[in-house]
């Protein structure tokens, strides 16, 4: 029987210690604050952005949240993240996705300034996660790194199968396993034998966007399982990538879904508003001196 990933309670000792940093700038007198864009009224984003801006009430992050009409132009959502940018209060920028389709989405996170950029999207911060520079690490994965770390997972030295290639879960993702020393494998949907493939991964991550498409044959005996899908069922209930009751007596531990990865992402994303925050702070310092 596997070892339960409780993402609930990791995700709440992080919100606690980002709360700290938060008071401690505060102390400081510099107020972290988070600018959100949601345009349009896509009802998923809707409740998205209403976590994070409570989030930001609970750590006493200062959130701003635009709401612009489904109908804004690219140019008007352009001219709003440049006003953004060069706002010295402004620590985090954050427009949610997906956008209405006559916008492009891709035009819009480049214009995001990549040290405000706190869902880490830019190709600046992907870069730099390539490199190994400093920069802001995608939510989602750096989460997930967290969830090992803090379960006393060790990551080097072990094999790792990523399953699935997205630019904000499964690149970043096998970026930072790479960056802990684990030896990575990406996996696709072109990928030949992927259950030869997943059966090797003593710590496997699924990101696939298929529900319960990973059952007990695709894992390795003892493997950690990392389940980043999320989706409702037929009978409306929340599910994963992961068959949960299929894979749970094989592996030898695993996150569930609700309550594992989910939790993270939002926790993560207030961990990179301090950052941010911090950073400008720092940088604010030393203009003064
Ligand atoms: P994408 O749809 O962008 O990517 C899915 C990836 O899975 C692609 O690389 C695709 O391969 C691969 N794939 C699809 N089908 C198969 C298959 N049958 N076999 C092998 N590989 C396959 O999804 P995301 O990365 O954005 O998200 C993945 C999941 O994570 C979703 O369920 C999403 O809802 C969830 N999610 C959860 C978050 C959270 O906070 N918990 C945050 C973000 C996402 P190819 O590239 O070849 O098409």
């Amino acid at each position: 029987m596997a070892q339960i990933i409780d993402g609930k309670a990791i995700a709440a000792q992080i919100r606690k210690e980002v709360k700290e940093g938060v008071q401690e700038l505060a102390s400081r007198g510099k107020t972290v604050t988070l600018a959100v864009i949601l345009a349009g009224d896509d009802p998923a984003s809707c409740v998205y952005v209403r976590n994070k801006e409570k989030a930001c009430r609970e750590l006493s992050i200062h959130s701003l949240v635009y709401r612009p009409s489904e109908s804004i132009t690219q140019e008007e959502l352009l001219a709003l993240i440049e006003e953004l940018n060069g706002r010295e209060d402004v620590d985090g920028i954050l427009v949610q996705l997906p956008l209405p389709p006559h916008i492009c989405e891709k035009k819009i996170l480049m214009a995001i300034d990549p040290a405000k950029d706190v869902d880490g999207f830019h190709p600046y911060n992907a870069g730099a996660l390539a490199c190994g520079e400093p920069g802001f690490v995608p939510c989602t994965p750096a989460g997930i790194i967290q969830l090992l770390k803090r379960s006393d997972i060790s990551i080097s030295g072990k094999e790792c199968v990523v399953v699935g290639r997205s630019n904000i879960v499964g690149k970043p993702v096998a970026q930072l396993l790479l960056r802990e020393n684990g030896t990575v494998t990406i996996a696709h949907s072109k990928t030949e034998r992927l259950k030869e493939v997943t059966s090797r991964a003593q710590i496997l991550v699924v990101a696939v966007g298929q529900p319960e498409m990973i059952t007990r044959e695709y894992v390795r005996p003892g493997a950690v399982v990392i389940d980043v899908g999320i989706h409702r069922d037929e009978n409306n209930k929340l599910c994963g990538d992961v068959d949960f009751a299929d894979v749970f007596d094989v592996a030898g531990a695993i996150t569930p879904v609700p309550g594992g990865v989910g939790p993270m992402t939002i926790a993560m994303l207030m961990h990179n508003c301090l950052e941010g925050a911090r950073r400008s702070f720092q940088n604010s310092l030393k203009k003064t001196v």
